[in-house]
């Protein structure tokens, strides 16, 4: 008998998640998304705004939501001075475990989308269509002021470098520079979303180096769609879950609470034909890892919460009520 393919994302971990307070309209706030993500057992969420660092609104999260680590970072949008080693090194110090690189205010972002601080979907209450945007390396490919100390202060923190929004060129740049500054945890924001827009040769290129593919449930979402499952499913087939991460990046208003997005996502591409030895490692394993953080203690699949159960052959059906005997 086989088990029923129904991914436990207790234990799981969301390393990309956007809430309120922003710019962009969100689905939640910080506690709104923690206490849900509490709720399906997740063990940990990482905090992202585009516009502020978020070490203290994950501190007082967690404060409002017990049972639940939620961790902050900082990304180097305008709102923060850019490549800013010094916010950089306040936001390590208060506890951030994520240094994101430009995403909403980056070059590659507004030549993309025509502005920075817009989507083709959404856009925040601070766009500038006159603003080129950030570049982190020069013409010469020199890295930009600042971009060093930036790594070195990552690499001394052990904190998680995320290429964001920058152009291909840049996260080719930016991997190596930041492999040769001894940073360890580098991660390949959403690889198929519009940008950065990478392809499965230079995505595998840069795992080679030692970064990890960070894959979320937004790029295939049905809002934004820009690029199917299945292209996922491929990526991992060919890099190997162990170098994968699942997220939701959502928080979005048209998409499902974050945590609901990772279960979604996580079971779509175990149904799409990834084990479930390599889902759990994308959603539970590597991320623990670079987050530092322990594994639960192993508990029971709660089905129950869920409000339904496995039948004979795995598929999912309603729990029957009382007193309505077996579902036929
Ligand atoms: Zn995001």
């Amino acid at each position: 008998m086989t088990i029923g393919p129904f991914i436990n994302i207790e234990g799981a971990v969301d390393v990309h998640v956007h809430s309120e307070p922003d710019l962009f309209p969100r689905i939640a706030d910080d506690v709104g998304v923690a206490r849900h993500a509490a709720s399906l057992g997740l063990r940990a969420l990482s905090l992202k705004c585009h516009s502020e660092r978020t070490t203290s609104r994950a501190y007082m999260t967690m404060q409002q939501v017990p049972g639940i680590q939620v961790v902050g970072g900082i990304v180097l949008n305008r709102a923060v001075g850019a490549i800013n080693p010094a916010a950089v090194e306040a936001a390590l110090q208060l506890g951030g475990r994520h240094v994101w690189m430009p995403t909403v205010d980056a070059a590659n972002h507004a030549r993309t989308f025509g502005s920075t601080g817009v989507y083709d979907k959404q856009a925040s209450t601070v766009t500038k269509a006159a603003d080129a945007g950030i570049e982190v390396f020069d013409e010469a490919g020199k890295p930009i002021e600042g971009l060093i100390d930036v790594l070195d202060l990552t690499a001394q923190y052990s904190a998680i470098l995320s290429t964001c929004h920058l152009s291909v060129p840049e996260i080719k740049l930016l991997v190596s520079t930041a492999r040769e500054r001894g940073v360890e945890k580098i991660m390949i924001t959403h690889p198929f979303f519009k940008v950065p827009a990478l392809d499965l040769d230079t995505l595998k290129q840069l795992v080679d180096q030692g970064a990890y593919a960070e894959f979320g449930y937004c790029t295939v979402s049905p809002m934004w769609n820009h690029a199917p499952l299945t292209r996922v499913v491929e990526a991992i087939s060919a890099l190997g879950p162990e170098r994968c991460i699942l997220m939701s990046d959502a928080g979005q208003r048209h998409n499902p609470m974050p945590a609901e997005c990772l279960r979604v996502f996580a079971q779509s591409v175990y149904e799409s034909g990834i084990s479930e030895e390599g889902v759990e490692r994308m959603i539970k394993g590597n991320p623990l890892d670079l987050l530092e953080l322990l594994p639960p203690p192993a508990r029971a699949v709660p089905l129950e919460r869920a409000g339904a159960a496995l039948d004979g052959d795995g598929d999912r059906r309603a729990v029957p009520v009382a007193g309505g005997g077996e579902a036929s």
